[in-house]
């Protein structure tokens, strides 16, 4: 199937690593440029020498998404390098495990920061250009703790919440101009946030990010225009309800 990926132009936050890396490797597998940033230079000049040797096209920014500043400098890299903008997938670091009524203000603040707000605001710094071409992608890298909150990781099930109210409403808003917004919510998969957190806090069937990044990268394709307003579940059949 052709993905009708080539020649777009996309930006992948939080993406030397895990699955923010290998969402921007599956698109650049399908001939999207992609433009990545993270804090630390050594692993994000690896993902773009990587990306390069496999035939690809990759830019690396070293920024902090939870700056606010940052989002708006990354859309500007992007198309000041290329020319144009279609593609978004917005992913931050998880926030660290806590239960709910362990969690103070300043940590709950820092999880809607990084969870919420770096995505809202990379998202209305790409609009304009994703407009411009009448033709747009955004996915938000979130948890499958959208569909059904985790114990032990109060801070996680309450900004990606949040973030998923946000989004469905962007999704209906975007919509008519061609632009589709949806969440991709991954159960485990071996990276290595997941290894840095508990076996209390994780447990179960292990996927692949490289499986995990192609998910992604239909959503953000030509055929998956009609796909708008949706939290897919990558989680091995973990989520139990049935919303
Ligand atoms: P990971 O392997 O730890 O990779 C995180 C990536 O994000 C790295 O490239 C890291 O690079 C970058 N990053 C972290 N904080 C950043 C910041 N403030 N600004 C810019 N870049 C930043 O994590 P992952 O497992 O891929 O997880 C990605 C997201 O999915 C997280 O929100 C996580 O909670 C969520 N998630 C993951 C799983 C899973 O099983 N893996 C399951 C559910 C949800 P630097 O540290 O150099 O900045």
């Amino acid at each position: 199937m052709d993905l009708g990926l080539a020649g777009r132009v996309a930006l992948v936050t939080a993406a030397s690593r895990g699955l923010g890396r290998a969402s921007a490797e599956a698109l650049a597998a399908e001939g999207a440029a992609v433009v990545i940033c993270a804090r630390g230079r050594e692993a994000l000049d690896d993902t773009v020498r990587a990306i390069t040797e496999a035939g690809g096209t990759a830019v690396a920014v070293a920024a902090d998404v939870t700056d606010p500043a940052v989002p708006e400098r990354l859309v500007r890299a992007a198309v000041g390098r290329f020319g144009r903008l279609d593609v978004v997938v917005a992913n931050a670091g998880g926030p660290p495990p806590g239960r709910a009524l362990e969690v103070d203000d300043d940590a709950v603040r820092a999880a809607l920061e990084a969870n919420l707000l770096t995505s809202v605001r990379l998202v209305r710094a790409a609009v304009p250009h994703l407009r411009a071409g009448g033709w747009g992608r955004i996915c938000c890298i979130t948890s499958r703790s959208v569909r059904q909150p985790i114990p032990g990781l109060s801070l996680s099930n309450t900004a990606r919440a949040g973030l998923w109210g946000w989004a469905k409403t962007a999704a209906a808003d975007l919509f008519a101009d061609g632009i589709t917004v949806n969440l991709v919510c991954p159960g485990l998969h071996a990276t290595d946030r997941v290894e840095a957190l508990s076996t209390d806090t994780v447990s179960g069937p292990l996927g692949d990010p490289a499986d995990f990044g192609r998910v992604v990268a239909f959503l953000c394709s030509e055929p998956a225009g009609f796909v708008s307003g949706v939290a897919l579940g990558v989680d091995g059949a973990t989520v139990t309800g049935l919303l």
